[in-house]
């Protein structure tokens, strides 16, 4: 069962996505509630967004993972349940105060999808297992 904040997100998610669809572009009102939702990780999401840094790697056998490339030259490996982002903005803003709902890599992987803007990459199931030995923890 979903908590009422992931049914608020995704609501607010497919209209991010149908709104982009019809206007290709996000009115004042969503990035207001994109806002009001997610704080300080729009500009830096929506900055990610832009530069084309959100890859979906899937491979034949259904095993998938999204990455996102930061200015710092880190890409930062996530899940594709989006529960988990190795950066310390994830683990110290999310989890232990619980100021953030989610890291900008998580908020960039969203507005991606939302917005059709996701690198689609395909790699064998070996590229991935490297994917994932490589990440920084
Ligand atoms: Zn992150």
């Amino acid at each position: 069962m979903k908590t009422v904040i992931e049914l608020v997100t995704d609501k607010l998610f497919q209209e991010v996505k149908e709104e982009y669809e019809k206007h290709g572009e996000l009115s004042d009102n969503i990035l207001s509630s994109l806002n009001f939702v997610f704080g300080q990780p729009l500009l830096s999401a929506l900055d990610l967004v832009d530069r084309d840094c959100v890859s979906h790697v899937t491979t034949p056998c259904q095993k998938e993972v999204y990455q996102v490339s930061s200015d710092s030259g880190r890409t930062y490996t996530c899940p594709a349940t989006l529960q988990y982002c190795p950066c310390l903005s994830y683990a110290f803003g999310v989890v232990k105060r619980g100021e953030l709902l989610v890291c900008k890599h998580i908020l960039a992987i969203q507005l991606s999808r939302a917005t059709g803007s996701c690198k689609e990459v395909q790699a064998d199931d070996e590229k991935v297992s490297v994917i994932l030995f490589e990440q920084d923890y």
